[in-house]
């Protein structure tokens, strides 16, 4: 592999791969490495728009949310080699089987796929994730989780932390292209282009197959990348604003998944559901829900909504996570340690979130983009729940005091940095904008990667599921030949 550069100073190039990705985060170089290691005779290019650290291309990433207006999109979204792992946390977790699955209680829910399929690609998704693939089950033997008084509406569950982490520590891995840097290097069928931020997009004469696409670099540089098969991986969001941008009612009135295009955006809204205080005694039993290195990697322990309370009080999957105060945070506590609790939880995918292009242009010409994002009754019914069945369950299991708090809808939600659907998958371009294959309805060689095809979420941070999909992804582009 060789890494172009910004400095390279690539112009009006005419570039020919068998595969073209476009996007150089975890997900889009997860599935070039393993597509290229996996074809060593087929070329294979990554078109990324940022530079090797996050830099000017920044500027594209800015735009506003309407509704859950609470955070900076562009402090979200990084555009460099690595993309968005820049700044992330690392927490890791599998879908539950029950995510998958069609809700009657919670509208658009359900996979077009079976959870069985998906997890025949953990095992790769976790290697190339650094994170160990020795047990996922709830309650990890080595770690000697506090055992809980049976609760019908919470459950232990088992986290880990991938160490594809970007800072100074020296245990941590650095971000996707950091930690493969060497097995990047290595395939010689695949090279990386920095600073080629993907514009236009040229069919051909048959419409329904994609030819070749049109790069532009910061300074204003055209070049053209023809390929056969194109994955698309440009994070949740961009993926829908550059398909709105791609594809108008003018130059694709015939694509049957155009008014699917940018909608049922979903969010993990995470909020802070009451205070948790636990005497000397009790911390040494909590431990394990603040994190625990073993080994080269951390895990802990979180509070599951289990599936039968899913069911019986028809809720959004939720989980509550122990955020442990300073005595800054909370100088009411002397003795003892004190709690925050924080649920992250599920939404229900709904058309009228989505993406809105704007007339106003970005630096690379691309039209801005504003976000529309709202929590719907259901998804506040569903946390105040919990809100209010948190304190009785820390009461029963001897964990400390809680106090819960309810909140009126629009109160006190902040975002997870968590961004999902847009061009979600389905088994009908009237709800969705690709197959099971992640290919786009109505295309022969366009295919959508990351949180942009989940169809529902769950309440499992989204990172891991994103590379296990792509993985899934490169089986089936394996299987095409030619
Ligand atoms: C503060 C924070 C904490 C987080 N913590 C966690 C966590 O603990 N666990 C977890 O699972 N997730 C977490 N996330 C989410 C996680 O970072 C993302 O899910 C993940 O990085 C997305 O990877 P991606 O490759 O799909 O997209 P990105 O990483 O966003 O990569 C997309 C790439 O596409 C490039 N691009 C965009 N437009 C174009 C274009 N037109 N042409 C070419 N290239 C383009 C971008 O420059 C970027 O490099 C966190 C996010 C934030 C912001």
């Amino acid at each position: 592999m060789s890494i172009i550069k910004e400095d390279h100073k690539l112009t009006n190039e005419s570039i020919e791969a068998h595969l073209c990705v476009i996007g150089g985060g975890v997900t889009g170089l997860s599935i070039a490495l393993t597509y290229a290691q996996n074809n060593p005779d087929k070329k294979v290019v990554v078109l990324e728009s940022g530079f090797e650290k996050p830099g000017p291309s920044q500027q594209a990433a800015i735009a506003d949310i309407i509704g859950n207006d609470v955070y900076d999109l562009a402090a979200t979204r990084i555009r460099a080699f690595g993309g968005t792992q820049w700044v992330w946390g690392g927490n890791s977790r599998l879908f539950d089987r029950l995510d998958f699955q069609k809700r009657d209680w919670m509208e658009n829910s359900g996979w077009p796929i079976e959870y069985d399929d998906y997890l025949k690609y953990v095992t790769p998704a976790c290697k190339l994730m650094n994170i160990d693939d020795f047990d996922w089950s709830n309650i990890h033997p080595k770690l000697n989780y506090r055992k809980l008084i049976d609760s019908e509406i919470f459950e232990n569950c088992h986290y880990k932390l991938s160490p594809q982490i970007v800072s100074s520590h020296p245990v941590d891995f650095g971000h996707f292209g950091q930690s493969h840097r060497e097995a990047l290097e290595k395939t010689k069928n695949l090279t990386i282009y920095l600073d080629q931020t993907v514009i236009n997009l040229e069919f051909s004469n048959l419409k329904s197959r994609l030819k070749t696409i049109q790069t532009r670099t910061l300074d204003n540089r055209l070049n053209y990348f023809t390929a056969n098969q194109f994955v698309v991986a440009t994070g949740a969001i961009e993926n829908g604003r550059l398909m709105k941008y791609w594809f108008s009612k003018e130059t694709a009135p015939n694509l049957p998944c155009y008014d699917s295009i940018g909608r049922y955006f979903m969010e993990h809204p995470h909020r802070d559901i009451g205070h948790m205080y636990t005497s000397k005694a009790q911390i040494k039993s909590l431990k394990h829900y603040v994190g625990v290195r073993l080994g080269t990697a951390v895990h802990m322990a979180r509070f599951k909504v289990t599936d039968e309370a899913q069911r019986k009080y028809k809720l959004n999957g939720q989980t509550v996570v122990l955020s442990r105060q300073s005595k800054k945070e909370d100088p009411k506590v002397v003795l003892g340690q004190s709690y925050k609790a924080i649920v992250l939880s599920e939404q229900e995918p709904i058309r009228e979130n989505k993406v809105e292009l704007l007339n106003e242009l970005d630096i690379y010409g691309i039209p801005k983009m504003e976000l529309h994002w709202k929590m719907t009754d259901h998804d506040y019914r569903s946390i105040n729940f919990i809100a209010k069945e948190f304190p009785k369950f820390v009461a029963v299991n001897d964990l400390g005091r809680a106090r819960g708090y309810q909140r009126a809808p629009g109160r006190n939600t902040l975002g997870g940095h968590h961004h999902m659907g847009t061009t979600r998958m389905g088994a009908s371009p009237n709800n969705a904008v690709v197959d099971g294959n992640c290919k786009v309805f109505g295309l022969d060689n366009m295919y959508m990667a990351g949180g942009s095809v989940f169809s529902t979420s769950g309440s499992v941070n989204p990172t891991l599921n994103m590379v296990i999909l792509g993985q899934r992804l490169v089986n089936h582009l394996n299987g095409l030949g030619g």
